[in-house]
């Protein structure tokens, strides 16, 4: 996926960059694919217009329709959880923008898949954008109900979501493949949850870490809010 962005790569490069060595000096960055992939994406693609002064400050940034494109640290903290590996079959709810399915098709690579679910038309159609704009053609979206999975493409390797739930859904949990990981904030609906990351040691056993606090919009949806 080399020089995908030659437009876009060169112009925010610096600001990019430093933002990255501060996500390494604290530890939320640890590995190379990681890092490469946050080198690589500009994340000012994937803002409105008016945010886009603000793209290499680590913080989330609002989007619309009161959603918020998650801070760069957050996004390599989910990165990292997840132990991507080039080649997985991946899938997230809650696209956004974008940017966060970019950063992790950057990783698995070009014979890697990320499926994204969005709930809300004007940001699925925009992540459409953004994501065709720069070539990412192993990204496929999907307008609906992202608690319900994509029961037709499963099994994954690995599912995460980008807002919180109640619990981790049973729909999703069954899409999984046998040794593989799915990661979401896990809590009560006012901006404050736990991030948990569960690995399906069997069909039926889960081996579950609890990741510490974080903050996300709620998930809406039959196995959501
Ligand atoms: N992944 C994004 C990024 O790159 O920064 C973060 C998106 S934002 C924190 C969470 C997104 O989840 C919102 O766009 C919201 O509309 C979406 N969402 C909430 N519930 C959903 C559901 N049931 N299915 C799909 N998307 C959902």
């Amino acid at each position: 996926m080399k020089n995908r962005h030659d437009n876009f790569f060169n112009e925010r490069i610096k600001e990019r960059q430093n933002l990255i060595k501060n996500l390494l000096y604290n530890g939320h960055i640890k590995t190379k694919p990681v890092e490469h992939a946050m080198v690589t994406v500009p994340r000012e693609e994937f803002l409105p217009e008016q945010q886009k002064p603000y793209a290499y400050i680590d913080r989330p940034l609002p989007i619309g329709e009161g959603q918020t494109i998650s801070a760069p640290h957050m996004v390599a903290i989910l990165c990292e959880a997840l132990s991507l590996k080039e080649g997985m079959k991946v899938m997230e709810i809650g696209t956004g923008f974008g940017y966060n399915a970019a950063v992790v098709a950057e990783i698995i690579g070009e014979k890697g898949e990320l499926y994204s679910i969005e709930r809300l038309k004007s940001l699925y159609m925009l992540a459409n954008d953004n994501l065709k704009r720069i070539n990412y053609s192993n990204v496929h979206l999907t307008l609906g109900d992202g608690t319900l999975g994509l029961p037709d493409d499963a099994p994954f390797d690995r599912i995460y979501l980008t807002a919180a739930a109640p619990s981790i859904p049973e729909t999703l949990k069954i899409q999984l493949k046998v040794g593989g990981k799915i990661l979401a904030p896990v809590g009560t609906v006012d901006q404050y949850q736990e991030l948990i990351l569960m690995e399906k040691v069997t069909q039926d056993v889960f081996k579950t870490s609890n990741l510490g606090g974080v903050a996300f919009v709620p998930l809406i949806g039959e196995h959501g809010w």
